[in-house]
């Protein structure tokens, strides 16, 4: 897998700026609009100290970019990875402003997190730097201000550090209303029910509705993963349940292929949630991770990080579906020879929209004071995700174009519609 060693010919910035100024032309965006939003209006970075299980002391960096906040407060996800920087992290932040748009969600877009592979770190250490980091990042992050999520290698156990730190910490009049200050808690602490799932959700939705418009269903497809985390997992499992097969997983150690399919129980029991991977697993076959792309299967679901399909390898992906179920897989130039070739990019802002859909309602449920099941959660989540992939549909359909395309001509253009109303302060 072409992780952080990998030389990135493009960062993730440019293939976002790119992204968005192809739209701002098409749409012929006010110019004005074009330089708010061709910005972050914050970028937070502060460096803290922790107390390491040794004794010794360590200062860590922690980044949290607030790109817009013009329809509701900043949203998006913490990860912990050794590739955060200002510059992933204000990519990241920008796709969130394009995502919680084209969703109808009342959110702006944020990004963040730490730059540590938390591999290297106990349990303990882990809890001590999460909590180090929000008292860092004090007053910049509040539930109706701006409202962290878990992302790459942070998961609920890190938003319940998170909000226990957060309230410890503001006035004690506050505190006990503030909980929406995070999503994707767990459930015992103000978490949703099905919030784990979300994200997978929405991947398995979007690529069966694709699948039913082309007038066939999952029955029988092949699939590939890369990237078997939160949403790599759920995706599959949704998958796998309504008749497709898996075929290949690939992770950072490893690159697994089994023809007559992989149970995807069986490979998230031996990959253990977060120092595990996928090698090892003995019921498929290790192959050379540089033919992941190039094997033959229907449906090709990027999972991992951002940057993995490039000119270098887009060429040889088979899949006529690219699902990105992670954040900006795919650089501008892979791209173009996938959409040449006639392949169907299922884009990250409409793909794993789930996950931000699913955090939404765990802030109204906090806000309300209210507790959903999990079959109202999905009827809802279902229904949400759906509405938002039939109105990238019609526009697909509308002007004859890609679904990227399609996703962020709505997306921006309902945040020029907030700014044409309300106008530029003061
Ligand atoms: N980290 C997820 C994303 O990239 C979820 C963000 C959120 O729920 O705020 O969409």
């Amino acid at each position: 897998m072409t992780t952080s060693q990998t030389v990135n010919k493009q960062s993730m910035y440019e293939t976002v700026l790119k992204q968005f100024n192809k739209t701002a032309d098409i749409i012929n965006l006010h110019s004005n609009i074009r330089k708010i939003l061709g910005i972050t209006n914050n970028e937070i970075i502060v460096h803290f100290p922790v107390k390491m299980d040794d004794g010794k002391v360590e200062v860590f960096t922690g980044y949290r970019v607030q790109h817009n906040n013009a329809l509701g407060p900043y949203k998006g996800g913490l990860r912990y990875h050794p590739t955060v920087d200002v510059d992933a992290a204000k990519a990241l932040a920008m796709w969130m402003t394009w995502k919680t748009s084209l969703a109808g969600l009342p959110y702006g877009g944020a990004k963040g997190g730490i730059q540590i592979d938390p591999r290297n770190y106990s349990d303990a250490e882990l809890e001590r730097i999460t909590r180090r980091f929000t008292y860092a990042l004090g007053e910049n992050i509040g539930p109706e201000h701006d409202i962290p999520a878990p992302d790459v290698n942070t998961n609920a156990q890190t938003m319940a550090w998170i909000a226990d730190t957060y309230m410890s910490t503001i006035s004690s009049s506050e505190r006990s209303q503030n909980q929406h200050v995070v999503t994707g808690k767990p459930v015992g602490s103000g978490g949703l029910e099905g919030r784990d799932r979300a994200t997978g959700f929405g991947v398995y939705l979007t690529i069966k509705e694709l699948i039913k418009s082309k007038g066939e269903n999952l029955k029988g497809k092949t699939f590939i993963v890369q990237g078997f985390g939160n949403v790599g997992y759920w995706a599959s499992k949704f998958l796998t349940e309504d008749g497709a097969k898996l075929i290949a997983v690939q992770d950072a150690h490893a690159t697994l292929y089994n023809e007559n399919g992989i149970a995807v129980e069986e490979l998230s029991q031996h990959s253990s949630p977060r120092k595990g991977s996928i090698k090892g697993f003995s019921s498929a076959n290790e192959i050379d991770p540089e033919s992941f792309f190039g094997l033959e299967c229907d449906i090709l679901i990027p999972a991992a990080l951002g940057n993995q399909i490039t000119d270098d390898n887009a060429y040889m992906i088979q899949a006529p579906i690219v699902a990105e179920g992670a954040n900006g897989p795919t650089t501008s130039e892979g791209e173009k020879i996938l959409l040449e070739k006639g392949v169907t990019i299922i884009p990250d802002i409409l793909c794993n929209s789930g996950g931000v859909i699913g955090s939404y309602f765990e802030w109204l449920q906090n806000r309300n004071g209210e507790l959903w099941e999990l079959d109202e959660v999905m009827n809802k989540l279902e229904k949400k995700i759906l509405q938002v992939f039939k109105k990238v549909q019609t526009e697909v359909n509308d002007s004859q174009t890609d679904w990227r395309t399609a996703a962020y001509v709505i997306a921006i253009s309902r945040i020029e519609t907030a700014y044409n109303q309300r106008g530029i302060f003061p």
